[in-house]
């Protein structure tokens, strides 16, 4: 079988491959870059692909950033809602914290988006780009050659890659196949998501709750919906999928009060199981694993794609100085200088966001009210919470 060049094969154009993609474009125009995508699902079917379903995301301030640099948030904003406020917040126990985008300094502190838009988006960069786009085609295997990998694809085609990316979300076995193994720590939680319409305007408050049964968030959208996030136990997350809408929104009101006013209505309910997983090996020589095949983590502080979308900066970065030195991307140093760029972020995040479910997971006598304390005193300690908002913000490098 002939097998086709490229410089570099994106396995998986959802959230994370799609955005590395059009990262990607500068150098695909400067420097020929050959880049090919690769993706199983297509794109036609509504919600097929795991990324672009009925969730929204809550996008970091510092992400903003990241899509103006690739050309799309102008297009982008015209759906994002902005977070101007969070309230955190633990069920029956005092104590709480206010963080706003005033004592930052910044317009908001991020924003919401519905990920079936961002998927539309992105897509519609990608359709403008010159690169070899399969879909839906799946990468069946995936095996070391020189100075690269092959990769076959269920099309038939056969590509010969000078750096592979494993962005296919970490469920394919491609990984397990090249000998990478995965840690992985099942929350034992599910998260539900739906969106709810409120009576009241939001003005741009976001709302985290932690309670006995696990975080609960809700995210502005644009006008009076919000994204809800409920993470529960599984053996009731199938009662509450099961309630109706009437027993479901008296249940939420009773976890997260009347701020909002009263909850009107509630979107499809949707489940998924939360774990925290890392790849034991994030690259090596032509090879990068990015987003959820990289890792995963709990949805509570919204960092996941995030995190991820800092890993595709940083390796196009590193591509980009690659070229520029007359380097190939795959290169040992070109991964070497990727890795260094995406360490302490990465794993100052995934222990921040594991550390934060378990201290809330606790049950320890006085833990609640300790609890309280910490996020009361939190809330009067200005320069540490102004750091701490701004590295959730994404706007704190290393
Ligand atoms: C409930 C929930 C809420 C979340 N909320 C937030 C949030 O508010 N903010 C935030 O930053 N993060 C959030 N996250 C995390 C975020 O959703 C993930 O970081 C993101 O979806 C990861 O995208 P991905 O592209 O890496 O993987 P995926 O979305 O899994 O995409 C992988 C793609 O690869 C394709 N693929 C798989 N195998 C192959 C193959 N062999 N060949 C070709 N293609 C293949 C698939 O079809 C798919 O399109 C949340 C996660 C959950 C579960």
């Amino acid at each position: 079988m002939s097998e086709t060049p490229v410089d570099i094969a994106i396995i998986g154009g959802g959230l994370v491959g799609a955005s590395l993609a059009v990262a990607l474009a500068p150098l695909i125009e400067r420097d020929g870059l050959r880049v090919a995508v690769i993706e199983a699902s297509e794109l036609s079917a509504n919600g097929a692909q795991p990324s672009f379903d009925e969730r929204s995301s809550a996008i970091a301030y510092g992400s903003r950033a990241h899509f103006e640099t690739m050309g799309i948030w102008s297009r982008l904003a015209t759906r994002a809602a902005p977070i101007h406020d969070i309230e955190v917040s633990q069920r029956g126990a005092m104590g709480r914290t206010h963080l706003s985008c005033r004592e930052v300094g910044t317009p908001s502190l991020g924003y919401v988006l519905p990920n079936a838009f961002l998927g539309q988006v992105l897509h519609e960069r990608l359709s403008h780009m010159s690169i070899d786009w399969h879909c839906p085609a799946r990468v069946e295997a995936i095996a070391p050659a020189v100075d690269g990998h092959r990769l076959i694809l269920n099309n038939g085609r056969v590509l010969h890659a000078g750096l592979t990316v494993l962005a296919d979300g970490g469920r394919s076995g491609l990984k397990a196949s090249l000998g990478i193994g995965t840690d992985r720590h099942d929350y034992e939680q599910h998260a539900l998501i739906a969106n709810i319409e409120t009576a009241r305007e939001h003005h741009g408050w976001a709302l985290e709750r932690f309670t006995e049964e696990g975080a609960m968030a809700l995210l502005p959208l644009r006008e009076r919906r919000m994204a809800l996030i409920w993470t529960r136990p599984p053996d009731i997350i199938e009662t509450t999928l099961a309630m109706s809408d009437h027993d479901f929104l008296e249940a939420l009101q009773s976890r997260l009060g009347t701020r909002l006013g009263r909850f009107q209505r509630v979107g499809t309910r949707h489940v998924y199981p939360l774990s925290m997983s890392r790849a034991r090996e994030q690259s090596r020589p032509h090879l990068a694993v990015l987003g959820n095949a990289a890792h995963a983590i709990h949805p509570v502080a919204g960092q996941g794609f995030n995190l991820a979308l800092r890993g595709v900066m940083d390796l196009s970065a590193a591509i980009e100085a690659a070229l520029e030195a007359g380097r190939t991307p795959g290169e040992a140093m070109t991964m070497a200088d990727f890795e260094q760029r995406r360490q302490s972020d990465r794993d100052l995040i995934m222990q921040a966001s594991d550390t934060l479910v378990r201290l809330f997971e606790l049950e320890l006598p006085g833990i609640s009210r300790a609890r309280g304390a910490a996020l009361g005193l939190f809330n009067l300690a200005t320069p540490l919470k102004r750091a701490l908002i701004r590295r959730a913000m994404g706007m704190a490098r290393h």
